[in-house]
């Protein structure tokens, strides 16, 4: 076994895999896991914002083949849906799973072998989705998975709203990170997320992950194996801020940054209720994005036609 990749096999044979596990499952009884900090008791059955107790549960696990190219490869990513979100955007594109709660309760020994028939399956990696509400049981699936022989990356799939004590839990777990940057406008992330703190924590958050694992690296084939990849799906009306977006990741992460600049939104769940988000982007509204990029010299990434 090799044991400097995936990060996860070097702790494991630390013993320190298990330690983090503890460490992260101490998070839940007073649930401080993610910026919003409900407090509530989730080993207790109580539930937060993201409406969810200590019981894992998620809705599909598939290999999937339209992630950005170095994360799908040619054999795909093996994508894992948590359900629920400790964001819940109001056109949330996933809202049956992350609004809805559309999925079934699992147990940790459950998620380890989803993990395992992924990695059969030959995924390049296990692409967890939307998993930050559910850290301390996907570390604790993790353990059980690496003991069974697991031995392909994590992305960590996420929207970005993070708190930098539970990512520091993810340190040398985790290799590829693949976090959003949703918006650079509070007054938009609160009305559209109740999150007007979602810039200053994504900001926080992304400056960890790229401290842990830099820019990103790919093999020979193009394949991801350790690194950022920021995504940042443009909203109509410049409902994104997608000027700040850029400027942030360009000056304070890096000009070598690998930005994925999405164009698929469309106006789901509550999205028709709003003027601002009731419509596709145009054509001009995503070339306006590509220039700004350009402008800022960003030129490393996945744009879509
Ligand atoms: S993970 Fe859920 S319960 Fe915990 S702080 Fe975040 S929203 Fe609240």
């Amino acid at each position: 076994m090799n044991l400097s990749y995936p990060s996860y096999l070097k702790l494991y044979e630390e013993g320190e895999l298990e330690k983090r596990v503890e460490e992260a499952y101490k998070l839940l009884g007073r649930c401080r896991v993610c910026p919003r900090e409900c407090g509530v008791n989730r080993l207790k059955g109580e539930k937060g914002f993201c409406k969810v107790d200590a019981e894992l549960m998620v809705s599909s696990f598939h290999s999937h083949f339209g992630e950005e190219p170095p994360i799908s490869g040619y054999r795909g990513s093996g994508t894992i849906f948590f359900t629920h979100c400790s964001l819940r955007c109001l056109f949330c594109q996933n809202y049956p799973i992350s609004h809805l709660g559309n999925g079934n309760q699992i147990s940790p020994p459950q998620l380890s072998q989803m993990m395992l028939s992924l990695q059969k399956k030959g995924s390049h990696n296990i692409n967890l989705v939307t998993p930050t509400h559910f850290t301390p049981q996907i570390l604790f699936g993790l353990l059980l998975a690496v003991k069974k022989g697991l031995n392909i990356p994590l992305v960590y799939n996420s929207s970005g709203y993070e708190k930098v004590e539970t990512l520091r839990l993810l340190e040398d777990v985790v290799d590829i990170y693949m976090p959003d940057m949703k918006y650079g406008d509070p007054e938009k992330s609160k009305e559209f997320s109740f999150a007007p703190d979602y810039f200053e924590a994504a900001k926080r958050a992304i400056k960890e992950m790229y401290r842990q694992v830099g820019n990103l690296k790919l093999n020979g084939e193009g394949i991801a194996q350790r690194g950022l990849l920021v995504r940042h799906l443009i909203l109509p009306n410049k409902g994104a801020g997608t000027r700040k977006v850029f400027s942030f990741l360009k000056e304070e992460i890096s000009p070598a940054i690998y930005l994925s600049i999405m164009s698929q939104y469309f106006p789901a769940y509550r999205a028709g209720e709003f003027k601002q988000l009731n419509r596709k982007i145009t054509r001009q509204e995503y070339e306006e994005a590509l220039h700004i990029a350009s402008e800022l010299g960003l030129k490393r990434g996945w744009r879509q036609g």
